[in-house]
This record gives C-alpha cells, structure tokens and sequence, in this order.
C-alpha cells in the first residue's frame, strides 16, 4: 500500500480538512510541518501569533496522534524539507491544503517543482478559502471587480458540506516529533484571556458564537467590545476553522457575507501581489508621505491626544486585538491625519495582531487609505470626536485603556494634530493626486 504526507501550514485541524481525508485514503498517511525561518524570522512576525501558532500545532499533533498520524517537525526551509521528508519515508505524493499569499505562492511553486523532479506528486486541496474555483473571470481583466460585482459573481457557489475527522488509521513505525516551546522562538508571551490556541478552543468559540451571539451581529458589528462580533479571526487565519464550516454553522447573511470579505482580499492579492507595497490605484503613489518617526511612534504608544484612536492603540498593544470599527479609524488617523506612510501602519498591525494576515491587512490598510480597490472615499478622514460620541457615548472603552483620563492628572497628552484642518489637507492631497497634479 502507498503512503503519503499531508504537509500542514495555515490549517491546523483535523475537521474538515481534504488533504487529510485524501491521503488517508490512499494508504497510510504522515503528516509534517516545517517551521519556515523566512516566516518565523520575519520582522512582521510577533510573538503572539508565534505562540498562537506554537499551541494549536502542539494540539494538531496530539489529534493527529488519536487518528494514528504522526506529525513530524522540522525547521528550515521548506523547499528542503519537504523534499527530504518525502524521500526519507518513500511517500508518493504530498497534499497541501493551497495558500494564496504572494510569499506562499512562491515557496509552494518551488516546492512543487523539487518534488516533481523526485518523482513525488504535489497536490493541491481546497480548504482555506469558500469557493476559489468560483472566483470570476472578469479578473483577468485590467481592473479589478468591485466587492459587490464579485460577490454577486460568486455568493451563488457550492460550498459544500464540512467533513469530520477522518477514521483514524493503524500507527505507522514513526514516532512523532516534540513541538518546541514559544520560548525558544522568544513568544514566552501571554495571549489574551478568549482567544485560546487550538482547534479544540476554536471549535468552542465558533459553538458559543453560533448559539449565542449570532442572532446579534448586524447591532455587535460596529462593537468597540472585540468579543461581541464572533472572534473567530486568527482561528480562520491559522485554519483552525475552515470558512466552510464557519459558514455553515453561522447561516446568517450578513455574517457570512464577512467571510465573502475575506475571500474577496485573498482574491485582490491573489491578483496583484505586488498590493503589499503598492497602492491599487497608482495615482496614489505620488501622494507625499511623510516619513516621521515622532508622530508614527505617538500613534503606536497611543499619545496622540485623541482618546478614541489612543485607547484602540493601546488596546492593540496589550492584547493584540482590535475591533474592526478602531481598525478602520485609526489606519485612516495615521494616514489622513498624520499624512504617515500606510506601510508602517501595515507593518505594525501585522506585527501585533494575533489574527494579523496579509491579505486581510493589506485590503484593510489600502482601503482605510483609499488606496485600494474599492476603498473608503479619498475625501473622508475619519472623525475620531465623532467616533468617541457614536460608539463610545458613556466613555467606558476610553476610560478601560486610558487611566490617565480619569485619575485627573495632566498627564494626557494634547491633540498632535487639528483634526479638521488635517482632514481639509488630505482631501486636497487626495485630490490633487487623483488628477495628476504635484501637491508638494
Ligand atoms: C486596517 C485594517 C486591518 C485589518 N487587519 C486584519 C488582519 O490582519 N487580519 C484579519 O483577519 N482581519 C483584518 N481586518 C479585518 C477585520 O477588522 C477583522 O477580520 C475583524 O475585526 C476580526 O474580528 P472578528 O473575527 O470578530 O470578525 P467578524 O466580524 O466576526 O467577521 C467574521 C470573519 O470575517 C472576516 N472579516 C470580517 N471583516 C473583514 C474585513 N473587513 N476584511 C476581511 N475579512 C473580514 C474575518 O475573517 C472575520 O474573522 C483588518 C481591517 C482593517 C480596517
């Protein structure tokens, strides 16, 4: 009987997992992850999400175990690894889950191509996104569809059924490989209390959402509490969940429509990869950036004066969370406000998110910028007052991440911009870029 291995990456579970069932039946299976340098060793990279990623791959190993798969760990490069795995146990093929990132797309073509010349199949299953097969054709064209025209092109696809685990198979002679610890990595870091590492909290968390929290989505969604929207976001960024799944369970449309979202910046990325540095509507390069460390590090401290985007900042830098509404206003703040590079901001939120993801946070920057495809008007900064008095009328956020504004000490810094008149600037750089002239 043939055997093969099922090279795991953003999808740490064994529910609902292709690969997994596909290599299970084709003989007997074994499973690898290589802890990939250029990703761990990757200035965005920041501890929580290493020691997110440590946990839930202890978890894997341990459900692979009770399926009778061992998982073997190794640390490198993949294009070597994977390879040399593959020869050492005498596996026909390796199934992968497919990854859509610019830098994963690369690793996987090499991938591909040393097991090809090893005579090893490279097969690829669906599994981290809804529907890609679906994805439209109008793509191809120069400019790309709009959220809604995509949505429309593809709201209609066949998901499909989750899969259970798949039945557990007669332990093949191979012991399974220690995880290492997150203190070896340097992420000796604590992660915040409800977001738990591993399929089985995931699984908990997408159960209490469907039972509890889902009826409340459309008044939860503009929340500045992170866990009255579902929370389910570093569990579909690393695969603990499929979004199959999550759909499923939650079947509600405009929940479901988020996950379209999703699928829509991994479509985006998909198409122009190069969207990690460069704004999506070129116009945009010429607007003046400034490169100013004093503001940029005010923003990140959370000392710009302005509660509302503060209090989210610090938010972001105690737990590695940040609702979605304080995401949109304070990359618009460093943008629109501040006139500071959108990449440090990118950067810098992928560094500290738990969930942070490339494809998520690239649209979510180009669109806060209105850079991108898509994007919130260039003629509209954010208003952080207005922000405070719609969403945060009683101050209980602000009062939660700034103490200094209530224990009356002066120690709260004064605003470092006036929004108003910072705000008239940006429309006039917006402009002024869109139509080609030089607003220096
Ligand atoms: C500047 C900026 C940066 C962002 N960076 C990230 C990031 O690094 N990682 C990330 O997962 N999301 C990012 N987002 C999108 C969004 O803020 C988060 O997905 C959401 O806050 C996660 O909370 P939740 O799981 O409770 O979301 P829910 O509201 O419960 O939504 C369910 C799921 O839908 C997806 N989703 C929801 N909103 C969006 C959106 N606007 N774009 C794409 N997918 C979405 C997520 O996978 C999310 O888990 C960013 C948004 C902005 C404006």
């Amino acid at each position: 009987m043939s055997s093969s291995l099922v090279w795991f990456r953003r999808d740490l579970r064994v529910h609902d997992h292709p690969a997994l069932w596909q290599a299970m039946s084709e003989g007997t299976a074994f499973a690898l992850f290589v802890l990939d340098s250029h990703l761990l060793g990757a200035p965005t990279t920041g501890p929580r999400r290493v020691r997110f990623l440590l946990e839930s791959l202890r978890q894997l190993r341990e459900r692979l175990g009770q399926l009778g798969v061992p998982l073997l760990v190794r640390e490198g490069p993949p294009e070597h690894w994977v390879p040399e795995v593959a020869r050492t146990l005498g596996v026909v093929a390796v199934h992968v889950t497919a990854d859509f990132t610019p830098y994963s797309r690369r690793r996987d073509g090499r991938v591909a191509r040393n097991l090809e010349s090893a005579g090893v199949r490279f097969v690829r299953h669906h599994g981290a996104l809804l529907a890609p097969w679906a994805w439209p054709k109008v793509a191809e064209a120069a400019r790309l569809p709009s959220f809604t025209s995509f949505y429309r092109a593809v709201r209609s696809a066949t998901v499909g059924h989750p899969l259970g685990p798949p039945p557990p198979q007669r332990t093949p002679g191979v012991p399974a490989d220690p995880v290492p610890s997150p203190a070896s990595f340097g992420a000796d870091i604590r992660l915040p209390a409800g977001i738990e590492p591993g399929e089985m909290a995931a699984r908990a968390r997408l159960d209490r959402f469907a039972s509890e929290r889902l009826a409340r989505y459309v008044e939860a969604r503009n929340s500045l509490d992170v866990d009255a929207t579902s929370g389910l976001s570093q569990d579909l960024h690393f695969g603990l969940l499929s979004p199959r799944e999550v759909a499923v369970r939650c079947p509600s449309a405009p929940f479901v429509r988020q996950l379209w979202w999703r699928e829509y910046a991994h479509f985006v990325l998909w198409h122009r990869p190069d969207l990690t540095t460069r704004p999506y509507r070129l116009e945009f390069e010429r607007l003046p950036w400034r490169q100013d460390r004093a503001s940029f590090e005010r923003w990140r401290k959370g000392e710009t004066g302005f509660p509302m985007v503060d209090a989210a900042m610090r938010e972001l830098a105690a737990t590695g969370r940040m609702p979605n509404r304080l995401r949109m206003l304070t990359a618009s703040f460093l943008t629109k406000d501040l006139l500071v590079d959108w990449r440090w901001g990118m950067a810098h939120f992928l560094h500290e998110l738990v969930d942070g993801d490339v494809a998520n946070n690239t649209f979510g920057w180009q669109w806060a910028a209105s850079l991108g495809v898509d994007a919130a008007s260039p003629f509209r900064a954010f208003s952080p007052a207005r922000h405070l008095e719609r969403f945060d009328p009683h101050r209980d956020y602000v009062r939660r991440w700034l103490p200094e504004l209530c224990d009356g000490s002066d120690a709260y810094p004064s605003p470092i911009v006036d929004h108003q008149e910072a705000a008239r600037r940006a429309r006039e750089l917006w402009r002024a870029a869109a139509v080609g002239e030089n607003a220096c």
